[in-house]
C-alpha cells in the first residue's frame, strides 16, 4: 500500500480569531496548518485579560466581546460544541436603556422599548408592523440606514437606529453597508427581520467559562501555533509555493493565509499584489477608547445593565455595559462597567480622561457611585468601517491575489465573531486544495 501523500502545508499569518478559525477548519479538512502570531498571546481583540480587584482578588476584563452571540446550529454554536467549551447558563438580563433627549428609556432592541421609543410617532410605530410585507431589496450598495428605513420606516431609522448601530459598530448607519452586518441579508432572504429571525431561531449572548478569550485558547490548544513570531515579508517560489520570512527565520508552504489587520495585510502584500494592498489600505479603521471601571454595586443592576447613547448626545460616549453580579470575571460585590468612546464620532475633549467619561456616564446613570478602580484599554483600529459598496472592493482584493495566497478577516466577512465563524467555515469548505 502507498503511504498517504503529505498534506498541503499552509502558514496562517495572525493568531486572532480569524487566523485560528481558518487554521482549525483547514486542519479538519486534512491540511497541515501552522499559525504565526506576532504577539505573546493568541486571540487578538478577543482576549480575557487579568485585572485584579482592589484587594488583589482575581478579576478579569475583556479586550473585545463580553459574550458570544449564539444561535442554535450556527457555525459558532457548532464550534463551541466541537471544542467542548462549557457555557455558563443564560440568566435573565438586567435593564437595557437608550439614552436620548437627556433621559434614559427602555432599549428599542426589545418590543416594549420599540413601542415606547422616544421620538417615534404613532405612524412610525404602525409602520413597524408592515415589515413582513416589505419585499427583499436588490441594491448591493445599500447603506444600513437605507436598509432599515426601507424595512422599518424612516422614523425608526432616524430615531432608534443611530444608537443601536453606534453601540455595536461605532459608526453612523449612513456610513455602513450591509457587509457590516451580513446577518441582515440572511434575515431578509428568509422573510424579513421578524419572520426571518423567527425562522433562523433565537440568538442569545452566552459566556464560556473562563471568558470569551477561552475560545481562542481552546482553538490554539488543538493547533500548531507560534507566538512571538511576526511575519515580515513573503516571497513567491516556483510552482506556486510561498516562503514566509519572520525575524531571523523563514518557512516554506504550499499556501499562505493572511489573517492580519488590514494595514498589516496591506504592508505584507504590497510587493506581490500592489492593487490588493492599495485597496486594503483604503479601508478605514475606527479607533475606540474603552474604559473599564469597578464601582459599588447598585440595587437593581445586579443582573447587569446596558446603555446605548443616541449620538451625538453622549459627546463621544457611545454606550456602557456591565457584568452581572456573580460573573466569574468580576470581583464580588462590585459593579464592573465598560464604557465605549469614539469610533467614527467626534469626542469632546472633556472625555479624553476618566473624570470626563465618568461625568458623562453619570448624566445617564446617576445612581453610579465613584469608581474604585479604573483602567483604560485603547483599541486603535479596532473596527473596520465597511462602507456601502465594500463588497465590490472585497471582490477586487480577492481577484488581485496570486495563486495560493489567501486573505480573510473582518474586512471580508464582517466584524462580528458569528459572521467570522460562518464566513471562514464556508471559505475553507469551498477551497480546492
Ligand atoms: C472593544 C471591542 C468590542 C467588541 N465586541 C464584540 C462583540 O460584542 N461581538 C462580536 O462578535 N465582536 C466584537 N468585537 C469584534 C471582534 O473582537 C473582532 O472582530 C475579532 O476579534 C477580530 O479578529 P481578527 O482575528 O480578524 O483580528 P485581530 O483580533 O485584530 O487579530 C489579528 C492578529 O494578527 C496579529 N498580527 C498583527 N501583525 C502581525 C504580523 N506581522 N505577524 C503575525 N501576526 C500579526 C495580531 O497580533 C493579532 O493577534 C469587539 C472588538 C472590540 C475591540
Amino acid at each position: 500500500m502507498n503511504p498517504p501523500p503529505n498534506p498541503a502545508r499552509v502558514i496562517v499569518l495572525g493568531g486572532g480569531l480569524s487566523g485560528l478559525l481558518a487554521a482549525w477548519h483547514l486542519q479538519r479538512k486534512g491540511l497541515d496548518p501552522e499559525v504565526w502570531e506576532a504577539s505573546a498571546a493568541v486571540g487578538g481583540w478577543a482576549q480575557t485579560l487579568s485585572w485584579a480587584g482592589p484587594k488583589g482578588e482575581p478579576g478579569f476584563l475583556e479586550r473585545g466581546p463580553q459574550g458570544l452571540l449564539l444561535r442554535h446550529g450556527s457555525a459558532l454554536d457548532r464550534l463551541i460544541h466541537e471544542l467542548e467549551l462549557e457555557l455558563r447558563p443564560t440568566r435573565p438580563k438586567g435593564p437595557r436603556w437608550l439614552g436620548k433627549a437627556g433621559q434614559r428609556h427602555p432599549s428599542p432592541a426589545s418590543l416594549a422599548g420599540l413601542l415606547g421609543a422616544p421620538g417615534l410617532s404613532l405612524g412610525g410605530k404602525l409602520r413597524l408592523l408592515a415589515e413582513p410585507f416589505i419585499p427583499a431589496g436588490t441594491d448591493a450598495d445599500e447603506s444600513l440606514h437605507a436598509f432599515f428605513a426601507r424595512r422599518l420606516g424612516a422614523g425608526f431609522a432616524r430615531e432608534c437606529l443611530p444608537a443601536l448601530v453606534a453601540g455595536v459598530l461605532a459608526a453612523p448607519p449612513e456610513r455602513l453597508g450591509l457587509g457590516a452586518l451580513p446577518r441582515l441579508r440572511h434575515l431578509e432572504a428568509r422573510g424579513g427581520l421578524l419572520l426571518g429571525g423567527l425562522r433562523l431561531g433565537a440568538e442569545r449572548t452566552r459566556l464560556p467559562q473562563g471568558g470569551t478569550g477561552a475560545l481562542a485558547w481552546a482553538l490554539a490548544a488543538r493547533l500548531c501555533v507560534h507566538t512571538n513570531r511576526p511575519v515580515r515579508t513573503l516571497e513567491a517560489l516556483p510552482g506556486g509555493r510561498w516562503r514566509v520570512l519572520g525575524e531571523g527565520r523563514s518557512s516554506d508552504a504550499d499556501a499562505v493565509v493572511v489573517a492580519l489587520p488590514s494595514a498589516a495585510a496591506a504592508d505584507l502584500l504590497r510587493p506581490t499584489s500592489a492593487e490588493a494592498a492599495c485597496l486594503l489600505s483604503a479601508i478605514p479603521r475606527l479607533d475606540l477608547r474603552v474604559w473599564h471601571s469597578r464601582h459599588p454595586m447598585v440595587q437593581g443592576w445586579e443582573r447587569g445593565l446596558g446603555l446605548l447613547v443616541h449620538p451625538p448626545e453622549g459627546r463621544g460616549l457611545l454606550g456602557a455595559v456591565s457584568f452581572a453580579a456573580g460573573d466569574p470575571r468580576g470581583v464580588a460585590d462590585l459593579l464592573q462597567l465598560r464604557a465605549y468612546v469614539g469610533g467614527a464620532y467626534p469626542v469632546d475633549p472633556a472625555l479624553a480622561s476618566w473624570p470626563g467619561v465618568f461625568t458623562e456616564l453619570r448624566r445617564w446613570l446617576p445612581e453610579l457611585g465613584e469608581a474604585i478602580q479604573v483602567r483604560e484599554e485603547a483599541a486603535p483600529g479596532a473596527f473596520p468601517l465597511l462602507e456601502p459598496g465594500h463588497g465590490a472592493r472585497v471582490a477586487r482584493i480577492i481577484k488581485g491575489l496570486p495563486p495560493n495566497l489567501h486573505w480573510l478577516g473582518t474586512e471580508r466577512f464582517g466584524p462580528g465573531i458569528p459572521d467570522l465563524a460562518e464566513g471562514i467555515k464556508a471559505w475553507v469548505q469551498s477551497l480546492r486544495m
